[in-house]
């Protein structure tokens, strides 16, 4: 298992937006030269019923919708991500939610075209972060830095 990861890894994925518009190899490169270390990686799609499981702690906004639709639209790639204080580190690399809003130089202000298509996810939380690593990997498919050194 990997709860001993706890503090150290992140989930993130590069949304159908930026894999669209071929973005990946670039936003993959920024993530790896900030000193984050790609454990686990796979594309793949969302089906509705998952992104609604993903997304559920946002089912009663206003948005939830359109995000489900955006989410599952196409191919994502899935990526877990260790460094220490990955999550912290993490979302200050990818800048705001909105695009508007995030610090020039991030992965939002880079590749986001608003606030709903915006390149990127990163977890939120050390809790949510193991759960959604969990949401998309197996233990099978996660190779820690310390099992492969
Ligand atoms: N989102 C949206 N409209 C909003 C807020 C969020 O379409 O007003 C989308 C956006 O893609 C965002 C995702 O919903 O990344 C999840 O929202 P959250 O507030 O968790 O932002 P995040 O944690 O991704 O920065
Ligand atoms: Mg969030």
């Amino acid at each position: 298992m990997i709860y001993h990861m706890f503090g150290k890894i992140t989930l993130s994925i590069i949304k159908p937006d930026a894999v669209k518009k071929g973005h990946s190899i670039s936003i993959l490169s920024k993530i790896v030269h900030a000193g984050f270390h790609i454990v686990a990686l796979k594309m793949t799609e969302l089906s509705k019923k998952s992104a609604i499981k993903f997304y559920k702690e946002h089912k009663e906004k206003s948005f939830f919708e359109s995000l489900v639709e955006f989410m599952s639209s196409g191919p994502i790639i899935s990526i877990i991500l260790e460094k220490e204080n990955a999550v912290r580190d993490f979302r200050i690399l990818i800048g705001n939610t909105n695009p508007i809003d995030a610090e020039k130089g991030t992965i939002r202000n880079l590749y986001a075209t608003s606030l709903e298509k915006n390149a990127i996810h990163g977890s939120d939380s050390n809790q949510n972060a193991f759960k959604e690593c969990q949401f998309f990997f197996s233990s099978r498919e996660i190779f820690l830095i310390e099992d492969i050194l």
